[in-house]
């Protein structure tokens, strides 16, 4: 019996991403029984096209920015000529991804893995057909039940999406108010995506969990193939520790929550007597996001700061000191709003 340095469960961007960078050095067998299958609004962030680039071969659509909405009100942030953001067909993006990693060199089965056991010189994994072993074993496998047994996330989201017929604009589209989640509206090339996630879920229309994404705007391909390029580079360091390796380099990367975010613009102000969780539970409320999108329609200032949290550009500590005020007026104003 075969014995592979790497298993890799999944064949999503993280899977295909962390194959094709092992594939040089180490054996490695891919397993997923249907890689490019994915409820995905496809949006491919400047994140992403910045340190990655593309293919063309899956691009729908170049975006012209975002437009935000808290019920009737609509802020439109424009994007500049150095924030790339295409709208994508997830199939083809996955298929590419996968076939890249067959490329250079990665074997895959389309077999289910069912069960991991560790046995002290290697790891033995159960698949829907074989059981096979492997020195790694890396758990790609998105947010299946297979990942849950395996390391269980305690909060999930629910969400839906619809393809409809036509293409309002090049602009996507996120709506506020309706739920305690956020609607959106992805354009392709003849047809659009609706989408609509809540952290309740529906009642009468078939759930979705959502992947590995950020609670600020949904993004999740970006992370998934970084946290990928991670584990790989932990596997080749060879460390000893290779689990606690890569947890201690995946934290000091992704460090985004925005509890983090406003315990940082605190942070670098003691001048005002708000603790971070004060505020982030102000933003974090309706009333909040109403007067911040109101507040976004009048004020230059912070529509430049959250179209530069949106597309990831580096914020200073000057940039965060000067939104601070605008932050707390709309603390103040939303909980004299509230209902
Ligand atoms: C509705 C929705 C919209 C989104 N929109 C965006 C967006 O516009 N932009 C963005 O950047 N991110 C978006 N995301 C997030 C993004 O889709 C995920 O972050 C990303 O797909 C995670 O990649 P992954 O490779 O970790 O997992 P996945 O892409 O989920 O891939 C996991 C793979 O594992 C396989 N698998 C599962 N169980 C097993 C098993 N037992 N054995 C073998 N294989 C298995 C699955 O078949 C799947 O192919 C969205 C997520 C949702 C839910």
């Amino acid at each position: 019996m075969k014995r592979w340095d790497v298993v890799v469960i999944g064949g999503g961007v993280a899977g295909s991403t962390a194959a094709d960078l092992l594939s040089d050095e180490c054996s490695v067998l891919l397993l997923d029984p249907d890689p490019s299958n994915k409820t995905c609004a496809g949006i491919l962030t400047a994140d992403y096209t910045r340190k990655y680039g593309v293919d063309k071969s899956y691009i729908e659509r170049t975006l012209k920015g975002v437009k935000i909405y808290y019920r009737e009100n609509e802020v439109i942030i424009p994007y500049t000529k150095n924030t790339i953001e295409y709208s994508i067909n997830r199939k083809l993006f996955d298929t590419y991804n996968l076939n890249q990693a067959l490329d250079s060199g990665a074997e895959y089965r389309a077999w289910s893995a069912e069960d991991l056991v560790e046995t002290g010189d290697c790891v033995k994994v159960k698949t829907s057909e074989h059981t096979i072993y492997a020195d790694y074993v890396i758990v790609a496998s998105g947010l299946s039940e297979f990942s849950q047994r395996i390391a269980p996330v305690k909060t999930i989201g629910y969400c839906a999406q619809k393809r409809v017929d036509g293409v309002i604009d090049d602009y996507f589209q996120i709506h506020f108010g309706y739920h305690k989640g956020y609607t959106w509206l992805s354009p392709k090339s003849t047809y659009s995506l609706v989408g609509s996630g809540s952290p309740d879920g529906y009642p009468d229309i078939p759930l979705y969990a959502a992947g590995f994404v950020t609670p600020l705007e949904g993004e999740g391909i970006y992370y998934a193939r970084r946290s990928a390029e991670l584990a790989a580079e932990t596997i080749l360091d060879n460390c000893s520790h290779s689990v606690k390796g890569f947890e201690k380099k995946w934290r000091s990367e992704f460090n985004f929550t925005p509890y983090q975010i406003y315990k940082k613009i605190a942070s670098e102000s003691s001048e005002f007597n708000f603790t971070p969780y004060q505020i982030y539970k102000k933003i974090a409320s309706e009333s909040a996001t109403k007067a911040l999108i109101t507040e976004l329609q009048r004020n230059d200032r912070l529509k430049t700061f959250i179209e530069a949290l949106l597309t990831k550009k580096d914020l200073c500590k000057t940039d965060y000191l000067k939104i601070l005020p605008v932050l707390l007026k709309i603390g103040v104003l939303s909980y004299f709003t509230q209902p």
